[in-house]
């Protein structure tokens, strides 16, 4: 971490949307802020299928820098034939690569440091973070923005435990196209697949959960050998990528290590739709937030904690507990081998059935941990 040690007010680990929303944020309200991410650069290797559904609250500047083509529909395949085409589900593909760089220069432009190349190794009870190259780091807020598997929510007890593991290639796309395709299918676990356009080549991928990482590879397989007898995609498979999502809802996005507070922002948090796997503009739109409760709570401001858990809590509290319990629903199902079309269509957001008003858990312990927090 070279020349991060001065005395800094913020630390962001991982400089993905979230970190990079994080650190623009904190910066623009004129805190110190260093950044850094164990990547050699930003947004790169793509682990993405680089669809970003439109959201409230989401800023779209850097949307519009990255934009490949909109999306007006999705469409909705059941068990592999055609059941439903929506209208209401409109985003636009990006060049994901782009997307994150353009969210690293702009929080560059606002003074905050962003190194790349730079692991963490551990962190200290203290909340000090010790970099691969053991040079040690410092601030009075440290932010958690670094994936699924952060590091920095383990050093406080919050950890996604339900993950999805994906594998994905991108192929020509024989004819244009402007809806997402969605493959809702018993042979895919607790996930879907997906044929994404992005002009003249698609993302087709899937998900399932991670008990069932091994039909990851034959499936996709035979997706793609669908799709070319079609006469959709090429077989000429021209990248491959993959990852996992967290799929177990919020983790809680605050605790405190020593005298320094640690707040929790995008996968790290658990933020990412747990039936769709959509976690770009939880991870900006919460990024956002942490940077500016981080700057406020660096000034002493302590309820900025509170403040910052209730936007979260209101913003993807309801839609994050819906999401798990239909995904409850759909595990459920599957291992008591009952899961058929009409349970299918509950665990899809496409359809009028996945949001009855039912079945919602209420929330969680969180705000409790909050209280006790601001009480210590
Ligand atoms: C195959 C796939 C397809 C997806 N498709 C979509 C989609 O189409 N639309 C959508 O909205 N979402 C999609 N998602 C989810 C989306 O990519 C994530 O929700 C989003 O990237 C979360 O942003 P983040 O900043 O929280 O985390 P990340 O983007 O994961 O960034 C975390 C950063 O932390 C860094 N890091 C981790 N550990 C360390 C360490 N020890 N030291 C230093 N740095 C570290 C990583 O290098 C990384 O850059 C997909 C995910 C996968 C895996």
């Amino acid at each position: 971490m070279r020349g991060l040690n001065e005395d800094l007010d913020v630390a962001i680990v991982g400089l993905g949307p979230a970190g990079a929303s994080a650190a623009h944020a904190a910066a623009q309200a004129g805190a110190r802020v260093a950044g850094f991410d164990r990547r050699k650069e930003a947004g790169f290797p793509v682990q993405c299928a680089e669809f970003v559904p439109a959201m409230m609250g989401m800023d779209t500047g850097p949307v519009m820098a990255a934009l490949v083509q909109p999306i007006d529909a999705m469409e909705s395949f059941v068990e592999f034939t055609q059941d439903r085409r929506s209208p209401d589900f409109r985003g636009k593909m990006v060049d994901r690569a782009a997307f994150d760089r353009e969210l690293v220069e702009r929080a560059r432009s606002t003074g905050a440091s962003m190194q790349f190349d730079c692991e963490l190794a551990g962190v200290e009870s203290d909340g000090t973070l010790l970099s691969a190259d053991g040079t040690k780091l410092h601030a009075r807020v440290v932010i958690g923005a670094d994936g699924p598997r952060s590091n920095i929510g383990k050093a406080i007890g919050c950890i996604n435990t339900e993950l999805v593991e994906t594998r994905q290639a991108t192929v020509p796309l024989l004819r244009p196209q402007r809806s997402t395709d969605i493959y809702l299918s018993a042979r895919i676990p607790g996930g879907y697949a997906w044929l994404f356009p992005k002009g003249d080549v698609a993302n087709v991928g899937l998900g399932v959960d991670a008990r069932w990482r091994r039909r990851l590879k034959p499936e996709l397989d035979s997706l793609i050998g669908m799709l070319v007898e079609e006469g959709k995609i090429g077989r000429k498979r021209l990248a491959h990528t993959g990852g996992a999502i967290p799929v177990g809802g919020s983790v809680g996005v605050a605790g405190r290590l020593g005298e320094t507070q640690v707040l929790l922002a995008g996968d790290a948090a658990g933020l990412a739709n747990p039936i769709t796997g959509a976690g770009i503009p939880a991870a900006c739109i919460s990024g956002r937030l942490a940077g500016e409760a981080a700057v406020r709570l660096a000034r002493g401001e302590r309820e900025a904690l509170s403040e910052f858990y209730d936007e979260i809590e209101d913003l993807f509290g309801a839609s994050l507990r819906r999401a798990v319990s239909r995904r409850e629903e759909l595990l459920a199902r599957l291992r008591a081998k009952a899961l058929d079309a009409d349970g299918l269509r509950r665990g899809w957001i496409a359809y009028p059935q996945y949001w009855n008003e039912d079945g919602a858990p209420p929330p969680s312990e969180q705000r409790k941990n909050i209280d006790d927090l601001l009480e210590a």
